[in-house]
């Protein structure tokens, strides 16, 4: 496995692999890598020859007073289990050599940057968005895959490459839970005991909403309230946001007319965690 940890190398190497004309995959990640990111590398196999992962914890996604400088690092794991899954090269700079001094250059995605999770975060996504574009730029994937656990962000990065002509293919993979449900998360290590037991109504809420939805209760304004009367009693937990939206526009909804997605946002302690689901009306279930 291959280790890159400049710019110029791992854009030489992957020059040359084009040249060879194999079809490249990157999977981004900020290391402290789990379940759900080897889930990502299995699925850019299934549509790629050569695997790249990336670790770099990225500044410009956290906000002030956010966790940047806790959030979780073990590249020597990191490494073992890359090289356990076969991936073919890692990517993973310091991040002077990702932001050098005289630094200036930003990339927008307009209007979905600023909701739902945008809103407590509100300088998030363009950090997003500047970072996963500069490691298109230096790794040259044919595809790019993106975890469906953080659904704004794969919309985003989509949108971006769109809106950019960027020749390379999102590929969106299912989230992965623990046995209990709850969506595997890097920040799941800063819930305490009492913390943690309580962290599963998050999927339990989305169960709740999909069962309503398949007995025919369409309206949003219920599905909402019943979800939010399940988590209140857990006294650790502190909904940030839920919303039922277009899973392609992200627009809300009001009604479950055609396949919606749910995105949830909780604080529980100092950890903010997300999650989504989607469901569909009866006509539509598949
Ligand atoms: P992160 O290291 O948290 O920035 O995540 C890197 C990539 O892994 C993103 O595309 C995430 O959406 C994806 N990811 C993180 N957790 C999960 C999960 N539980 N299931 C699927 N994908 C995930």
């Amino acid at each position: 496995m291959k280790i890159f940890r400049t710019i110029k190398e791992q854009q030489n190497y992957s020059l040359n692999e084009k040249y060879r004309n194999v079809k490249i995959a990157l999977v981004p990640t900020m290391g402290f890598l789990h379940g759900g990111h080897l889930s990502l590398i299995d699925k850019a196999k299934e549509n790629a020859d050569q695997i790249i992962v990336s670790i770099f914890v990225n500044p410009t996604q956290f906000g002030e007073g956010e966790d940047y400088k806790e959030y979780p690092r073990d590249e020597r794991k990191d490494l073992e289990l890359l090289r356990e899954k076969n991936v073919d090269a890692v990517f993973i700079p310091e991040t002077a050599e990702m932001y050098p001094e005289g630094f200036k250059t930003f990339c927008e995605v307009r209007e979905l940057s600023k909701k739902y999770c945008g809103k407590s975060r509100p300088a998030h996504f363009r950090g997003v968005a500047t970072v996963v574009l500069k490691l298109l730029n230096i790794t040259k994937p044919d595809i790019a895959v993106f975890g469906e656990k953080d659904y704004q962000q794969y919309i985003i990065i989509k949108t971006m490459t769109e809106d950019l002509n960027l020749p390379i293919e999102i590929i969106p993979s299912p989230i992965i839970r623990e046995k209990d449900g709850l969506a595997v998360s890097s920040r799941n290590i800063y819930l305490a005991k009492e913390e943690r037991n309580e962290a599963t109504i998050i999927y339990e809420s989305l169960i709740m909403a999909k069962k309503m939805v398949d007995k025919g209760k369409y309206r949003v304004n219920l599905l909402r309230e019943k979800m939010n009367e399940l988590i209140k009693p857990k006294s650790h937990v502190h909904i940030d946001y839920i919303e039922f939206v277009n899973p392609q526009t992200l627009k809300k909804v009001e009604k479950v007319e055609n396949p919606t997605r749910i995105l949830i946002a909780v604080w529980i302690g100092k950890a903010r965690l997300i999650d989504n689901m989607e469901v569909r009306p009866k006509r539509q279930s598949r």
